[in-house]
């Protein structure tokens, strides 16, 4: 006997955009602070931060400080873009996010977010430090909204504006912006494979406020079962 189908159209149980993800809350991203060690990744295993440039612009101490975070190098490529100081606050809140989590110097981080070797395409993008310890990373940036985040295993955050504020606008800005962050969290190297299930991902969203006009979402590699302890890719420690 055939189950009854649906009436009309709808997502499946366990699609994330429609059925368990409705239903789990977004994950939190509190905003940089740019003191503190800030390595925590709470319950879940990657850790989010948010920076809104404007309010970083009117506090001068907080803008010398992502701006100080930067390499001369990063400085000198972004002297003739007018969007500069815009720029240079982003990558120093990522270089400040990255060196509090990898226990180093701001600036002797070693980013490599350039196109991947495999594809050419920019995924998997990592951070070391001077000692060796390694984090993946990843950047998203909606106007003056930035949205970082850090993990152990590949991640990607994606974005999407929806076309209204309304709930159904939101929900099907979803699926862009979880397509974007899987895109992102497929490891250099795995791209060049067609997909055979062997790896697991974390799917959330983040919670952004209203005002940012945005919808994120977060997806990273979820740790392999210890029978297979060397089959992981690059990670931390
Ligand atoms: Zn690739």
């Amino acid at each position: 006997m055939r189950p009854q189908e649906p009436v009309s159209p709808r997502l499946p149980a366990t699609h994330p955009d429609g059925g368990w993800g409705a239903q789990r809350p977004p994950l939190p991203a509190p905003p940089l602070d740019l003191d503190p060690a800030q390595c925590d990744g709470g319950s879940t295993p990657v850790t989010l931060r948010s920076l809104v440039l404007s309010a970083s612009a009117s506090a001068p101490s907080g803008v010398r400080v992502l701006r100080t975070g930067i390499t001369a190098e990063e400085c000198d490529a972004w002297s003739a873009d007018p969007q500069e100081a815009r720029h240079q606050a982003v990558r120093g809140g990522l270089r400040s996010l990255l060196g509090a989590a990898l226990g180093a110097e701001p600036v002797a981080v070693a980013l490599d977010d350039g196109p991947c070797p495999y594809c050419g395409r920019l995924h998997d993008f990592t951070a070391a430090s001077p000692v060796g310890r390694r984090l993946h990373f990843a950047t998203v940036r909606h106007g003056d909204f930035v949205v970082y985040a850090v993990c152990r295993s590949p991640v990607g955050l994606g974005l999407a504006v929806p076309d209204g504020l309304d709930p159904d606008a939101l929900l099907r800005a979803r699926k862009p912006a979880r397509l974007a962050a899987h895109q992102g969290a497929v490891a250099r190297g795995r791209c060049s494979r067609p997909r055979d299930g062997s790896v697991e991902y974390m799917v959330r969203y983040v919670d952004t406020a209203p005002e940012h006009g945005c919808v994120v979402s977060v997806v990273c590699e979820l740790p392999r079962p210890a029978e297979h302890p060397g089959s992981r890719g690059p990670s931390t420690e």
